[in-house]
């Protein structure tokens, strides 16, 4: 079993004001818990070189011009209220688009069984044509386009970060070929994600959760919704948006959910990608503020993706 971690300091030059919860901080914690002996054996990169032409697998061309455009030489200019770029934004971006092609190649040509990208910005907030909630790019939906040109027709996307991905949805509304999972809080930012909004082709599943609920709730979900629904479709892939914000000790979020539940999911969609394409996964980081909540997190969902 060989896990892919691509991580890279690069990821850390991209930072928004002081005090944001989506700090460079997150990755050192990241970091330093991928650091302990448990995980010796994963397959090691930095990031791939930047290309910001990936974008435009998501986003149309002059959207991504004009993020470009926004980039300052120094300070930050703000997208919206809470998202803004720094110097250091638009080469962390093009570098955690190129990163997940790098994932998605390794991970088709069987060079690793799954790979997690430990990048910032996350990406699941960024519709087609807005950037918003601390995401420029979407490189999760870049992810199963590159995926696709690689020979996966069927591309299934799981999302447990605390909040909906709106991005995501937007994306691959249409698209009968990506079925996007989503569980999260309701109500929360952005304010989509009922159950009701289910895509043109009931591409789109949303498993809206309240605050308060733990484990018990989530895995309710996934087992009554989200696993049939996978299995069914039957991906040749399955990326995850990996947000880690549904931790009981997120300040941004109310789910109660623990380290041991991002393991146990982390096996259940092993388990489904065994039986459909070959444990193809490629996960990449989402949201998680607390620190400790975050490093916790990750360990369980990276150990259980090294088959640990
Ligand atoms: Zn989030």
């Amino acid at each position: 079993m060989t896990t892919l971690l691509i991580s890279d300091p690069l990821f850390l030059d991209h930072a928004m004001p002081e005090g944001h919860p989506e700090r460079p901080d997150r990755l050192r914690a990241i970091d330093k818990v991928l650091k302990l002996p448990a995980f010796d054996g994963l397959k090691r990169e930095k990031a791939a070189p930047g290309d910001l032409s990936l974008a435009e697998l998501a986003h149309p061309a002059a959207h991504v011009r004009e993020i470009s455009r926004l980039a300052p030489e120094d300070g930050h200019a703000y997208i919206d209220g809470d998202t803004s770029l720094n110097p250091g934004s638009m080469p962390a971006a093009a570098a955690a688009l190129a990163s997940m092609r790098r994932c998605v190649e390794a991970v088709m040509n069987r060079e690793a069984n799954n790979a997690f990208l430990a990048a910032r910005p996350p990406g699941h907030h960024a519709e087609h044509e807005t950037a918003m909630g601390f995401c420029f790019f979407n490189t999760v939906a870049v992810g199963a386009r590159l995926a696709q040109q690689q020979g996966a027709k069927r591309v299934a996307i799981v999302d447990f970060d605390v909040h909906h991905g709106n991005g995501t949805q937007d994306i691959f509304w249409r698209d009968k070929d990506v079925l996007f999972v989503s569980s999260h809080e309701m109500p929360l930012y952005p304010g989509t994600g009922e159950h009701g909004e289910r895509g043109e082709h009931n591409n789109i599943l949303n498993m809206p959760l309240r605050a308060g609920d733990g484990g018990a709730a989530f895995a309710e979900a996934y087992r009554g919704h989200a696993f049939p629904a996978i299995r069914n479709f039957a991906p040749d892939i399955i990326l995850i948006s990996a947000g880690f914000d549904a931790h009981i000790r997120d300040p941004l979020g109310n789910l109660e959910l623990e380290a041991k539940d991002y393991g146990w999911i982390t096996e259940e969609l092993m388990e489904l990608a065994e039986k459909h394409c070959g444990g193809r996964i490629v996960s990449t980081l989402e949201g998680g503020y607390d620190l400790q909540g975050l490093a916790g997190g990750v360990a369980s969902h990276v150990h259980k993706l090294m088959g640990a």
